[in-house]
């Protein structure tokens, strides 16, 4: 188990009456974490940096209300998809209804049953909880157990606006396995996969702060994403998963086999309405042909050097 899923699930209440979200905090806070607001402006607040699995919301709150709120939760990307339940003393189906079209999961009216609100709430974690798996395994490579090129591709578009914001750099080393066909073709496969392991623990090893992605792109190619990162300091890490592969020996029967890599790096500063992902992908891809084409077990990069680094 990750520390994620060992952790409590949370839940924002929202309502204006205290009474009512210490009755709810009473009901709930020994199976979830517990955030709590006062208002829909607080609600906004805490749910765009605490993240909770799930939102109870009252409906009927002075100057921003459940449905304003939910509305303002829904146009914005990084709160749109935590599931909301409404919780009010409004009876009548239209205020149901509208509730639902705006994207509700569920409904309780009050006065609320304890066992009532704790089934609900357990039947929306318990959809949290399997999106997040499901998420967690499309996301991933199962032959390496690193990001895959779906997740790889949005991690990038994300980062690259964030470079555009931050003004930073956002390097990319693109990395496919030399002579990979004869390894498969004369150890076998299953064998080859070994080696397409090896490399993708090399690769994640390399990549050591919290925001850099690893991921397998395809076949034996190998991507490595590095925000705030300078094409320099790209490269140093580069020549250092090269060192380590070309280094490194695994078996095969009792015979020592060992491959290498070849590595195109490339680096943006990207502004608004310049170079795209894909264009810096692209750079990074024509660095690694020129890598393998001047003789494989290299890095080429942006700046136009080139081979075996000192
Ligand atoms: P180069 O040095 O130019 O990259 O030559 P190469 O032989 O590595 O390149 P090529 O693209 O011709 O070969 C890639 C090989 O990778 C062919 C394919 O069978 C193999 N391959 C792709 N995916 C997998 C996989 O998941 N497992 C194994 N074992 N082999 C794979
Ligand atoms: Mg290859
Ligand atoms: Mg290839």
């Amino acid at each position: 188990m990750t520390p994620e899923t060992e952790q409590k699930n949370s839940i924002l209440l929202v309502d204006d009456e205290s009474a009512n979200l210490l009755a709810l905090n009473k009901i709930l806070s020994s199976a979830y974490a517990i955030f709590m607001a006062k208002n829909g402006e607080q609600a906004l607040k805490i749910a765009l940096e605490s993240k909770p699995d799930l939102i109870l919301l009252d409906v009927l709150m002075p100057v921003l209300d459940g449905f304003e709120t939910l509305a303002r939760l829904k146009s914005d990307e990084a709160t749109k998809d935590i599931p909301v339940i409404f919780i009010t003393a409004l009876s009548n189906d239209d205020d149901e209804e509208k509730g639902f079209v705006l994207g509700a999961r569920d409904y309780i009216k009050k006065p609320f049953k304890a066992a009532i609100v704790r089934a609900r709430v357990s039947t929306q974690m318990q959809l949290v909880r399997s999106v997040r798996i499901l998420k967690n395994l499309s996301y991933t490579d199962p032959l390496t157990g690193i990001a895959n090129r779906r997740h790889f591709s949005e991690r990038l578009e994300m980062e690259w606006k964030r470079a555009i914001r931050d003004k930073t750099s956002l390097s990319f080393l693109m990395m496919d396995i030399d002579k990979f066909k004869t390894y498969n073709d004369t150890y076998g496969h299953a064998q080859g996969d070994l080696m397409i392991q090896m490399v993708a623990k090399k690769l994640k090893a390399a990549a050591r702060r919290p925001a850099d992605l690893a991921a397998r792109l395809g076949g034996e190619e190998f991507g490595l994403l590095m925000p705030d990162t300078k094409l320099a300091d790209a490269v140093t890490i580069a020549e250092r998963i090269r060192g380590e592969v070309e280094g490194e020996r695994i078996m095969a029967g009792a015979e020592e086999t060992s491959r290498t890599v070849s590595i195109g790096a490339a680096s943006v500063a990207p502004r608004q309405g310049d170079e795209s992902p894909d264009d810096l992908i692209a750079r990074a891809d024509a660095n690694l042909y020129t890598a393998k084409n001047t003789g494989r077990n290299r890095i080429c990069a942006d700046d136009g050097t080139c081979g075996l680094p000192k």
